[in-house]
């Protein structure tokens, strides 16, 4: 028997990547299999929803968490959890906090993270994980063996979950522990945090190679009134923070403009992008994918573009 748990943390509805969790636990689960939706924080509304999609057991959990959880207290939960249930695989969302805590958690509990997957398959001894590597060229199969395995599951395309079966609901409140390196946690301005939000947003790409070329592109975000964000390689770099990461594993946004400088297109990056509602891309490479999406497009040194303004 394998013990399925989906991970459900602050929800309000059932979106997509809940969907698709669920789905995926129940094209592989078998007959005496368990179904499990943890849901930490979600709404009532969040938790009637999927009562009746076919899973075996809702846990409802309620933290003393005034806000957003910390890693560390949901990883406390999670391993709790592990600790008193035999759980073979969990279900996590894609985004950078469900592959933070899948790779933490897969260290505590000696199991194995594999994040960023596009499906799963029962084989003959077990189960398989489909994921794509390097650079989306290859889909491969990884074999999943005995130990626990916590999966992200990439959000593919809208799915629809038939409905059936009721499910039981076990209800928890539990008080988290304060994380001893925070000193202080007080809500930011919207203006400050929200890059979702954003109504525009520049984002800086690797053409952006030092911080005097980022002065001049911040600049210009502030001229427009838009925020600054960034990719991967500009966070990896140290130019930007994380939180300003723009794309499949940093913020998905949808902005009415979007202006991309110096970024050549690649795919996470356009998952974090295409709902803009215009895009306008600066690149001097006139063969940059980034035009196949941008609805305008300059083709130039980006400081050329910048340097009379
Ligand atoms: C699992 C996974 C998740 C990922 N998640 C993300 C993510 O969330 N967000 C993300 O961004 N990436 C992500 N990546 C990385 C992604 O694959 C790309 O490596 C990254 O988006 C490339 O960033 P870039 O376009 O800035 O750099 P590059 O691909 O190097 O492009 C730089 C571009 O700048 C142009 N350029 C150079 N100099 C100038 C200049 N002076 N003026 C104008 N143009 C110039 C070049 O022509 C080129 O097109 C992820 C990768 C993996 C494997």
């Amino acid at each position: 028997m394998l013990n399925i748990y989906i991970i459900v943390i602050k929800k309000q509805f059932a979106d997509d990547s809940v969907k698709q969790m669920i789905m995926s636990a129940k094209r592989i689960a078998v007959d005496d299999d368990h179904i499990c939706v943890c849901a930490i924080d979600c709404s009532d509304s969040f938790c009637s929803e999927i009562s009746n999609v076919g899973i075996d057991e809702i846990l409802i959990y309620t933290t003393s968490a005034k806000g957003m959880l910390y890693l560390e207290q949901t990883i406390e939960i999670l391993h709790d959890l592990w600790k008193c249930r035999k759980i073979g695989l969990i279900f996590m969302e894609n985004n950078s906090y469900g592959i933070a805590c899948s790779v933490r958690l897969a260290l505590l509990t000696n199991g194995e993270a594999i994040i960023d997957c596009i499906g799963i398959e029962r084989t003959q001894n077990g189960f398989a994980a489909i994921k794509p590597i390097f650079s989306s060229k290859i889909r491969a199969k990884i074999n999943i063996n005995n130990r626990c395995c916590i999966m992200t599951l990439r959000n593919n395309s809208s799915v629809e979950i038939e409905r059936h079966k009721k499910t039981t609901f076990i209800r928890e409140s539990l008080i988290v522990k304060n994380v001893p390196w925070v000193l202080e946690d007080k809500e930011m301005s919207k203006s400050d945090s929200s890059l979702e939000d954003a109504e525009r947003v520049v984002i800086a790409g690797r053409g952006i190679k030092n911080s005097d070329d980022l002065k001049l592109v911040e600049n210009f975000a502030n001229s427009i009134n838009a925020m600054l964000a960034g990719t991967r390689p500009l966070i990896y770099s140290g130019l930007l923070p994380a939180e300003r990461q723009v794309g499949q594993s940093g913020t998905i946004i949808a902005p009415r403009l979007c202006i991309v400088i110096g970024a050549s297109g690649a795919s996470p990056l356009i998952e974090g992008i295409k709902n803009a509602k215009t895009i306008i891309a600066i690149n001097k490479d006139r063969d940059a994918r980034i035009f196949k999406l941008a609805d305008y497009g300059i083709v130039s040194d980006f400081r050329e573009v910048f340097k009379n303004r």
